[in-house]
């Protein structure tokens, strides 16, 4: 006979969970972590201690600053925008969410530009949100497919609510055209959403159209060129209306005073970060030729800070590399992204030892299939 109370045992989570996976980044131990779009170089040390001092005066027995005043006005002038057009949140992440919970949710419809990152659509789904995907086109390097999503969003029938577009895009690497966001823009009243987290590599921002675009919010992070992954920090740009919208969905204290802190140190030594940035960049595309010359290897071109590449048994490949110490992004399990793995550039030597360990690995994977 069944008890009651039970004595154990959990009761079903909401449905809406059954399918979904949990975010799984895949962190293992690695000589050489060239798997999460990271920054190789930590902070500087002068840096470093600039931010202890920073710490050391913040009073931890008190709240933070719900909205991290201080930290939202240096992002504000630096960008030429109001107090009220900026908001600061948890890591990208958190205003990601907080985005399908404003813009979401039953009888809403969020558009998605699949392969894209998969938080967007992860969020949709915990939000009961529709989505609607207009698949990339592979054979263009995974550019948009930009008739089909003017299509999808005009006109009185069109049900999108929100889109988020990452520009450059991970995983796949090209930037969105500014003239295809544009006609985006004026094509519909529907949210649209840039995500620009990889921005500082591709030199390209939609900043200068805030003012004319009211249905534009910029996403930016911490977490890529300023050596800020394991501090959580992301901000919005957008117009006082749309930032309100999100002030009513937010948890109140999501960024905490010490991250707040170490914030505002890195964001007034952002200029610090610009040589690196541009090693970044020159590796990433030294990089891409070097996979372009490796037989059976297609890299796709990127403007961030990652090349996506085809390679034949890609996960057998991906073991090998691992097993050689390089630990890179294993996509090959993603719709769209069949055979493919993504490689954070690195250092000049991570990356010298990355493409050493790709050839050693391949010569494997041949040997194997003789
Ligand atoms: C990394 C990333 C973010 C934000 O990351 P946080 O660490 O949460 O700030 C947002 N969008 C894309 C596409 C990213 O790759």
């Amino acid at each position: 006979m069944a008890r009651w109370p039970p004595v154990s045992s959990v009761r079903n989570p909401s449905l809406k969970l059954q399918g979904l996976t949990p975010y799984d980044p895949k962190y293992l131990p690695a000589d050489s972590y060239m798997s999460a779009n990271e920054n190789p170089q930590d902070v500087s040390e002068e840096l470093r201690r600039k931010i202890e001092s920073a710490i050391r005066a913040v009073p931890l027995n008190r709240y933070p600053d719900p909205l991290a005043t201080e930290l939202r006005e240096m992002i504000a002038d630096a960008n030429g925008l109001e107090r009220d057009q900026v908001l600061i949140g948890n890591g990208g992440d958190e205003l990601l969410f907080n985005t399908a919970l404003a813009w979401g949710g039953v009888g809403r419809t969020f558009l998605n530009m699949p392969p894209t990152f998969s938080v967007y659509e992860a969020n949709a789904r915990l939000t009961d949100t529709d989505i609607l995907s207009i698949p990339r086109i592979k054979e263009r390097d995974f550019a948009i497919d930009e008739e089909a999503v003017l299509e999808a969003v005009s006109g009185p029938d069109s049900q999108v609510d929100f889109t988020i577009i990452a520009s450059p895009n991970n995983p796949t690497g090209l930037r969105a055209p500014q003239g295809f966001l544009l006609e985006l823009l004026d094509a519909t009243d529907a949210l649209v959403m840039v995500d620009e987290a990889y921005f500082e590599f591709s030199r390209e921002t939609m900043r200068p159209y805030l003012d004319s675009h009211e249905n534009l919010i910029i996403l930016r992070t911490f977490s890529k060129a300023f050596s800020l992954a394991g501090v959580r920090l992301g901000y919005l740009l957008g117009s006082p209306d749309v930032i309100r919208q999100y002030l009513k969905v937010r948890q109140p204290y999501s960024v905490d005073a010490v991250s707040q802190a170490i914030g505002r140190v890195v964001f007034a030594n952002r200029a610090g970060f610009e040589p690196g940035i541009d090693a970044i960049i020159s590796e990433r595309d030294r990089l891409f030729k070097e996979l372009q010359g490796i037989n059976g290897v297609k890299p796709y071109p990127s403007h961030a800070n990652w090349v996506l590449f085809s390679v034949p048994e890609a996960e057998a490949v991906w073991q090998s590399l691992y097993d050689q110490g390089v630990l890179v992004r294993d996509l090959s399990g993603t719709p769209g992204l069949e055979g493919m793995l993504r490689v954070t550039v690195g250092l000049p030597e991570q990356n010298d030892s990355f493409l050493h360990a790709l050839k050693a690995a391949l010569e494997g994977v041949r040997e194997d299939g003789r």
